[in-house]
């Protein structure tokens, strides 16, 4: 372990987090035929688009009704005007999520009512604007998210026969974990609505033809009959009520709600397949038992190397409480746990995961790096797994650290990082083993000679 030489703990340095509306900004992009527009200033918008392009290596379109002083006075409708007529008139799309910023919240924008008059000041057929509140200085990339999936399934959904279909509700993944979702439930025969689905619109593949807006993402009629679907399942553990989209289906439309953590892990996994065979009373194939096996396989090779291994996790909620259930039951009890929000959920939630009082992790909730990198120096930390944002744990403290999570933008490829199920679990698995193995010989021979002379050891000249 580095001591830090930049002892920066006591000022606000390095988020844990992204700001509300791009959770939104997410969500939206799994929508099939969708465009947003931030009502903002530019550069909320232009974060926004480098954050993602960075992280998913696509193009990203997001528009800006682009405020300045004079709107920030007058106020913004005009723009907002303009903005959509550009939208429409460029990108056709069906649904235009509309998503506020810090700037028009405190402004006092009333964006329900302006979309209101748009409207009928417009004869527009098929187009649909919503608009979801996101005022960042109340909450983080995940309100953000949870936010805009539960806005748009109260706007679609209505009152539809009862039928065979299962809805699956996501947390912020990446497409190769939406797709091994899908995957998954192709495998068990389950017919499912996926809610939203970047698997295309934020991971094209080269060669089809360039849309302004890609193809791919949930259908807005998909999302009106899930309030007919035989259950929910949710990965929203850490999700509170008032935001779920779940919940919201329970009580308004009596679909059951199956509400568990992100299916990283043995444990997870196997609830995830559990509600599935309860809710479809279907078979597990055996080529999803033949990947649980070889997982398990996995698991007892790495145990060894896991039990010395004292990880930080931190980033989203929800990925945080799955990495961390992974790694208690591989034998990595986490130092610390931190997460850029707060949520009463989480840290209970995390705590339950380990039973001995001796080993429980530090909890921080609206983290920074400041403050998760003094804790991790304090608790012997010497593995993290997060976002991007954890490389100052490299860089101040050597600690090594695995990228998951949302942003990687220091690497390629983040929109591949496959965590999920279990195929991803035993690719995550490796490479948390591997990553620590690289970093302990790496250090091996100079650790043991230091030991060796703090011992006071002597080598004597051959005679
Ligand atoms: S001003 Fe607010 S909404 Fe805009 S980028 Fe910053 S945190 Fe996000």
């Amino acid at each position: 372990m580095v001591p830090d030489p930049h002892p920066l703990h006591e000022v606000n340095e390095n988020q844990c987090q992204v700001c509300m509306p791009l959770g939104g900004v997410m969500a939206l992009k799994g929508i099939a035929d969708s465009m947003v527009l931030v009502h903002g200033s530019q550069g909320c918008s232009t974060y926004m688009r480098l954050s993602m392009v960075e992280h998913f290596n696509e193009p990203v379109d997001i528009a800006s009704s682009s405020l300045n002083e004079k709107q920030t006075i007058y106020g913004g409708e005009e723009n907002f005007r303009k903005g959509l007529d550009n939208i429409i008139r460029v990108y056709r799309p069906k649904v235009i999520g509309v998503v506020t910023t810090c700037l028009t919240e405190t402004m006092g924008e009333d964006t329900g009512r302006m979309i209101g008059t748009y409207l009928a000041d417009r004869s527009l057929h098929g187009i649909d604007i919503i608009p979801i509140s996101t005022p960042s200085y109340s909450g983080t990339q995940s309100e953000g998210f949870w936010t805009a999936v539960r806005d748009l399934i109260v706007y679609y959904t209505t009152t539809v026969s009862p039928h065979e279909g299962v809805n699956i509700i996501v947390a912020q993944i990446s497409p190769a974990d939406t797709r091994e979702i899908k995957r998954i439930a192709r495998l068990m025969g389950v017919m499912i609505t996926l809610v939203p689905d970047i698997s295309m619109t934020l991971d094209r593949p080269y060669g089809i033809l360039y849309e302004k807006i890609p193809p791919g993402g949930t259908r807005r009629e998909d999302i009106a009959g899930m309030g007919g679907a035989k259950a929910t399942i949710q990965f929203g553990y850490c999700c509170p009520d008032p935001l779920s989209p779940g919940k919201y289906l329970e009580e308004e439309y009596g679909v059951p709600l199956y509400n568990i953590p992100l299916p990283t892990g043995l444990m997870n996994m196997d609830r995830f397949i559990r509600a599935l065979v309860s809710i479809t009373k279907k078979p597990v194939p055996q080529s999803i038992m033949l990947e649980r096996g070889w997982l398990c396989d996995a698991m007892a090779d790495a145990h060894k190397c896991l039990a010395e291994i004292r990880p930080a996790v931190y980033g989203d909620p929800e990925l945080v409480y799955a990495v961390s259930s992974l790694c208690v039951e591989n034998g990595a009890i986490p130092a610390l746990v931190a997460t850029g929000t707060t949520s009463s959920r989480f840290s209970r939630e995390i705590l339950s995961l380990t039973q001995d009082g001796e080993r429980q992790p530090e909890i921080l909730e609206q983290a920074d790096f400041s403050g998760i990198g003094a804790t991790a120096a304090q608790k012997g930390v010497n593995l993290a797994i997060g976002h991007s944002g954890g490389k100052v744990l490299t860089e101040r403290h050597g600690i090594p650290l695995v990228r998951a999570g949302y942003p990687v933008h220091d690497r390629l490829g983040g929109q591949r990082i496959l965590t999920l199920g279990y195929t991803g679990t035993l690719s995550l698995l490796d490479t948390i083993s591997n990553t620590y193995l690289e970093e302990k010989y790496r250090t091996y021979r100079q650790l043991r000679r230091t030991e060796f002379y703090d011992r006071g050891g002597v080598i004597h000249a051959e005679t």
